[in-house]
């Protein structure tokens, strides 16, 4: 078997090259942040493990407690990467200095120039809990993105992902297992020494870190296009469909409905007078109402229904599912829900106007948004703030 400093010197070694390709090969290029993260996480994972090379030096006293703190932040940066991969309000950067200064504590009234174990107790039991929570993480991550729509699916990253949360997940159960034979036997122990010892230790490591490094460049790359994706689908302000992306899939949801002979809807919604709310209130409080608005869309549409913005204060929902009654009651619903929204504002919301039409007439897909049109025009020539559906050849 080779002795614990061969190891380490192959595990700072690797992590160390790993970090070098993985930085300017992933990092520099695509500027994620899942894998700044990991580059940091790397980082510290090999500097930490170069340190335990002073273990029985005179700069033990210092080498040691400073591992351990290195081995906190590198495994909470493990976590702020692996959060990365959903979206969502990133972590606060105070969070990466709290695990080390609590750890630190145990570790140095434990005597750290001479105790190679000093802490540990700890920061094993951190480390197991730290890749449980990531792991989490990593299989959320995966089976959202497995699911996707083939049209949106890359299966390399769900492949990279899925290695990722098998390796993050055996690394929370092999940490929590040293956890509990610290405590249990001890770090002297030979059962503690034979399965949670530096050999094993260094060894799962390495594979884990080659393993996920391997699949987390995929993943790296994946979330830069997934952000370009988005940027070029979605609207910048209101995070809605853009246009062009809403008209495609609104198109395809509107033909499979007809298909299956479910009856769906397209309505265009056209905010009342918006020009007055930016005149008076300034454009920002016009963006404001806006984004307002796309909520309110948001949290009215349901998982199969898609809403996106025309452009300026035009949006687009295709209903799903009821007839133009029902699908024009939802609306005057919504119109409610925002109208509600003016308590959090200065100001009163704008009423909002809309042309509903469906495909019953017999019409392309393509024919829907001119008579969405047309209703929409009899909605603000009947005074606005109303729903208006489309009337057949009446209306042409
Ligand atoms: P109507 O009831 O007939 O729809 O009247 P309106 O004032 O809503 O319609 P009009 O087309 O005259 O004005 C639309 C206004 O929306 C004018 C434009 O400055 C504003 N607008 C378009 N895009 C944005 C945006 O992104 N932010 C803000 N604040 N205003 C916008
Ligand atoms: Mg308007
Ligand atoms: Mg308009």
């Amino acid at each position: 078997m080779l002795d614990d400093e061969t190891m380490r010197i192959a595990l700072g070694g690797v992590s160390l090259t790993v970090l070098v390709l993985f930085y300017l090969g992933v990092y520099r290029p695509t500027r994620s942040s899942f894998s700044g993260w990991w580059s940091v996480s790397l980082l510290c994972a090999g500097s930490s493990t170069s340190l335990l090379l002073f273990n029985g030096t005179g700069l033990q006293v210092l080498a040691n407690p400073g591992s351990t703190a290195l081995s906190a932040i590198g495994v909470t940066c493990v976590w702020f990467a692996t959060r990365s991969l959903r979206r969502g309000r990133a972590l606060p950067l105070w969070l990466l200095a709290v695990a080390p200064a609590v750890i630190l504590v145990p570790t140095l009234l434990q005597n750290p120039a001479e105790n190679v174990w000093a802490g540990n107790g700890l920061l094993f039991s951190y480390m197991g809990m730290m890749f449980v929570v990531a792991a989490t993480e990593v299989w959320l991550a995966w089976r959202a993105r497995a699911s996707r729509s083939a049209y949106e699916l890359n299966g390399e990253a769900v492949v990279a992902l899925l290695v990722s949360a098998i390796a993050s997940s055996a690394l929370g159960a092999f940490y929590v297992l040293r956890a509990v034979l610290y405590y249990a036997v001890g770090p002297e122990d030979g059962l503690f020494e034979l399965i949670a010892g530096t050999a094993p230790t260094t060894g799962i490591l390495l594979v884990c870190l080659v393993a996920v490094t391997f699949s987390v460049s995929a993943v790296g790359w994946d979330q830069q296009t997934q952000a370009l994706r988005r940027r070029a689908m979605e609207d910048d302000l209101t995070g809605l469909l853009g246009r062009t992306e809403f008209r495609l899939r609104a198109e395809h949801a509107l033909s499979a409905a007809a298909r299956s002979g479910v009856s769906a809807y397209l309505a265009v919604a056209d905010l009342d007078h918006f020009k007055v709310v930016n005149d008076v209130h300034g454009h920002a409080a016009g963006d404001r109402a806006l984004v307002e608005f796309a909520q309110t869309v948001r949290d009215t549409i349901r998982p199969d229904e898609i809403a996106g913005r025309l452009g300026g204060e035009e949006f687009g929902l295709v209903l799903i599912g009821e007839d133009a009654q029902g699908a024009a009651a939802r609306l005057d619903a919504m119109s409610e829900a925002f109208a509600a929204r003016s308590s959090s504002f200065d100001f009163d919301l704008p009423t909002v106007s809309y042309g509903l039409a469906g495909l019953e007439h017999g019409s392309m897909p393509t024919d829907v948004y001119e008579r969405a049109d047309l209703a929409l025009y009899r909605a603000k020539d009947a005074g606005r703030n109303q729903v208006v559906a489309y009337r057949g050849e009446a209306d042409e």
